[in-house]
This record gives C-alpha cells, structure tokens and sequence, in this order.
C-alpha cells in the first residue's frame, strides 16, 4: 500500500512556526571554524563541540597554525569529542591541505571542498550552507529518521534520502529545512521516544497515525486517537470551530492546553509559559504576563488570547480591544473558581468534553467539611516579605487543603516586625514565584522554632487549573 506523503508546502509552513530560531548549532566565527567544527560533530554531539572549540581556537586560530600542529597536543585538545586520534589527524591534514592549496583559506567551491581530510559529502555541504550560503541539505541522523518517518523517502542511505528531499523542496528553503528538520528531530521527534502527541506535524505524519511502522524502529505506533480517550487529534477535528490561533498569557492555561491536546492551536505564549519543556522550542514568545509585546501579539493574527485578572494587567484586555482581538479573561481566586474556570475555557474552545470531568471531580473533592487546621503563612518573596492573602488561589488552596490562610489580603509586603505579630504555626516557602531555597528555610526555621517551614513546589501550588489537583494533595499532606 502506498503511504501518503505530507504536503511539502504545508510541512514547511509548519516548521516555521515549530522552529523559528532553527540554525546552525554549532558555535563559529569564518569558515575555517565552522569546518574544523563540523569535522570534530562526527559521533559528537553539537554541545560537546562547542565546549571544545574554544580552547582549540585560542591555541589554533587558523590553518596555518593547524597545520604545524603536533598530533598529540591537538588529541589533547579534542580528546572529548571521541575518536581523537583520527580526528587530530585529519584536522592537521585540513590545515596542511588549506595552506597548499587555497593559501589559507576555506574554499567555497563543493569540490575542492569534499576534497579537503575529513570533509566528506555532508560536512562539505554544512560549510557550503552556512559559511558561505550555498543551497545544500545535508542529511544527518536526525533529518535521516525525521525524513524517513515522515514518509518524505523511503532510501536506505543518507545521501539517497538527500536526493528526495532536494526533489520535493524548492532550493531556495534547503538551509532553512535542514536546520528544521535537525530542530524537530532533535527536540520532538526522539530517535527513542518520539513526542508524537505533542508533534506539529502528527496529522501529516503516517508514522505518528499508525499508518505505516516506524522506519527507525520497526514498530507500528498507536494512532493517538486510540491512545488517549479524547485525544488531541479527535478533538482538533471535534472542534474545528473554536478558536484555532490562540495566544496564552497565562503559563498555567499554557500548560493546561497542551493537556487538553491543543498544542497545535497556540501560535503564542509569554516568556513564563514553559511547561510542558517542549512548549519553549515550539511556541514562540510574545514578552511577559505584565508587558507582553502587542504587536507580536497581533502579528501573530491570533483569533483568541487567554488572560487572567491577577497574572495580566487590565491595561492589557483594553489595548487588545483597541486592537480588535478576542480575547477572554478567567477570574481565578478560589479552588472553586477552577472548576467554573475549567468549563468556560472548555467551552470557548469547542471542547466542553475536555473540562467536564475534571471540573466534577474538582467539586467532588471540595466537598465535605473542614477542620480548622494550622495557621500557615504563603510566603512568595523575599526582600521585601510578601505573602499570598486568605483571599487569593493559593490562600483558599491552603484552606480546602485544611490550612487557615494568614496574613493581610491580596499580596501584601510585610516587614520582619509584621511576620513575627502572624505567629504562623506553618510556614510555606514555594520554589516560585521567588526562588526559596533551603537555606531560606533553615533562616526562617531558626527564627520561628515554634513553626514547621515547609519548602514546597510552588508550580503545584501556583499553577490553577493545570495543577490545582496536585496543589490539594500537597497542601492535604503537609496537614
Ligand atoms: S508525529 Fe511522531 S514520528 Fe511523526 S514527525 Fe512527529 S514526532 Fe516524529
């Protein structure tokens, strides 16, 4: 059976929006560095290179220098990479064989390239595209695996799946393609693991969809649309009419959209939106939840913008409505707000099946009645002191969670003199928004001996409605 092949204009446009700032990995300042750089990548990874070349270039600046280079001072140098010794060798062989032939310098011409010790075929066409801004597409491992499992080509070798590609992409897009599709395969398509739930291109891809086994490791993937009970694929097709261009102020919506499968639908996300991991090569960012930049933002031709009251300054909704963009604002300052939070974001995005269940058991878990437990204090900076008041998210977090909540409302900043008239019987230092740390813990432990001061995760108990679940269940434990 013949396996359909994606739309070669679409992959791309895809790929754009996936990895905008897809480039040359490896760190270089002329041709010559790059070379010597590209020869050293070979069974190495670009990072490894990286921390190697400089001291190699501060000792060996250029061909000439390389070529009267003794063997083992270069092994030396290169010994992390692997293979040190062939690579050595073949470095004071460039360096010679530039000083004969090309009077020091790297030559742009792809057969006096491929000609030169070390450089074969593909490093010769990494030099040509990035030093010297030759259309070339070099195959490596990841765009060999990317290719192939995209059913881009069926060719068992590098340089016949080169061949293929270069057929079904105009010249004018193979540099860009081959840092594409090096960023792709390296951040999502996994030569183990590949992130096929969270892919860009899953619904072009016909080893994502099951269609066809793995060509890497020959075996048939589950379609997603059988893995997960509303997956990501059935509700895109689901609900094709809600918002399909949405840009997210609010790391935890971020987050919570990626569960719900609508990673495709983000086309932005601030700078503090950086969960799942994955999201920060992906998504590109459009400023912070205070500033974010508006012109990105429109730029971006987004037909949705998620806010929320507390995180995104009013100013905000008010210069999108100048602007005539959509946009929707959650009120998020109780456990019980998640819930009706969860179903309006459900339905405003055409996926009222995605937040029903969990907004039931949300309210389930809130039922029942409470012991009045321990006096805990939500700190959330240091220098000045602030705290998170009994009548925000976290503050009715600690009591649905059997905590009483503190302090004075809202985000107050408290002076050394203030903390110590709240007596907190438990004291909470979250990892986020500031930076507690043990010691942090053990300073406050010491001036409040009558207190336990707990060091918490401050995603779990920050992060509303991708995270309010795990936030109760620590809050609960440390009652
Ligand atoms: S869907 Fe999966 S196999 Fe296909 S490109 Fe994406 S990560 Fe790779």
């Amino acid at each position: 059976m013949r396996t359909p092949k994606p739309d070669p204009g679409e992959l791309q446009r895809r790929l754009r929006a996936a990895y905008p700032d897809a480039q040359c990995a490896l760190d270089h300042q002329d041709p010559f560095q790059l070379v010597v750089a590209t020869i050293l990548s070979a069974q190495c990874t670009d990072a490894r290179v990286n921390l190697t070349t400089p001291a190699l270039f501060a000792r060996f600046p250029d061909a000439a220098a390389l070529a009267g280079a003794r063997q083992e001072e270069v092994e030396a140098l290169v010994k992390s990479t692997g293979f040190f010794r062939n690579k050595a060798r073949n470095l004071i062989g460039l360096g010679q064989a530039l000083v004969a032939r090309h009077g020091g310098q790297v030559p742009s011409d792809p057969a006096a390239l491929a000609a030169l010790p070390g450089v074969g075929q593909k490093t010769a066409n990494v030099v040509l595209a990035n030093a010297f801004g030759v259309p070339a597409l070099a195959v490596d491992t990841h765009i060999f695996r990317v290719a192939r499992r995209l059913g881009l080509s069926k060719a068992p070798t590098p340089e016949k799946v080169e061949a293929d590609l270069c057929r079904a992409f105009p010249r004018a897009d193979w540099i860009e393609l081959h840092h594409q599709l090096i960023f792709h395969g390296r951040r999502t398509c996994d030569a183990r693991r590949p992130d096929c739930a969270a892919c860009p291109l899953l619904d072009l891809c016909p080893t994502g969809l099951g269609k066809m086994k793995d060509p890497h490791l020959g075996v048939r993937f589950e379609a997603p649309s059988q893995d997960l009970p509303a997956s990501a694929l059935n509700r895109r097709q689901a609900s094709a009419q809600g918002p399909q261009r949405i840009v997210s102020l609010v790391p935890s919506v971020t987050e919570l959209l990626v569960q719900w499968g609508f990673a495709a639908r983000l086309v932005g996300r601030t700078r503090y939106c950086i969960e799942p991991r994955w999201i920060r090569n992906t998504v590109p960012t459009v400023g912070g939840t205070k500033d974010p930049d508006l012109a990105r933002i429109r730029d971006l031709a987004p037909d949705l913008v998620i806010l929320e009251q507390d995180e995104n300054p009013k100013a905000v909704a008010e210069a999108l409505t100048a602007l005539g963009i959509p946009w929707l604002a959650l009120e998020i300052r109780t456990v019980q707000d998640c819930a009706r939070g969860l179903r309006l974001l459900g339905e405003r995005l055409g996926a009222p099946e995605a937040a029903e269940p969990r907004a039931v058991a949300l309210e389930t878990a809130l039922k029942g009645r409470r012991r009045k437990g321990p006096r805990a204090l939500a700190l959330i900076w240091k220098a000045p002191w602030m705290s998170a008041g009994p009548d925000t998210y976290l503050g009715d977090l600690l009591r649905q969670g059997g905590l009483t909540p503190i302090g004075p409302d809202r985000y107050p900043v408290l002076s050394d003199a203030d903390l110590g008239d709240l007596a907190p019987k438990m004291i909470l230092l979250p990892t986020e928004p500031y930076r507690f740390n043990r010691r942090h813990q053990a300073e406050l432990q010491k001036r409040f001996p009558e207190a336990t001061v707990h060091l918490v995760d401050g995603q779990a108990l920050t992060w509303y409605l991708s995270r309010t679940e795990a936030g109760l269940d620590l809050v609960r434990s440390l009652r």
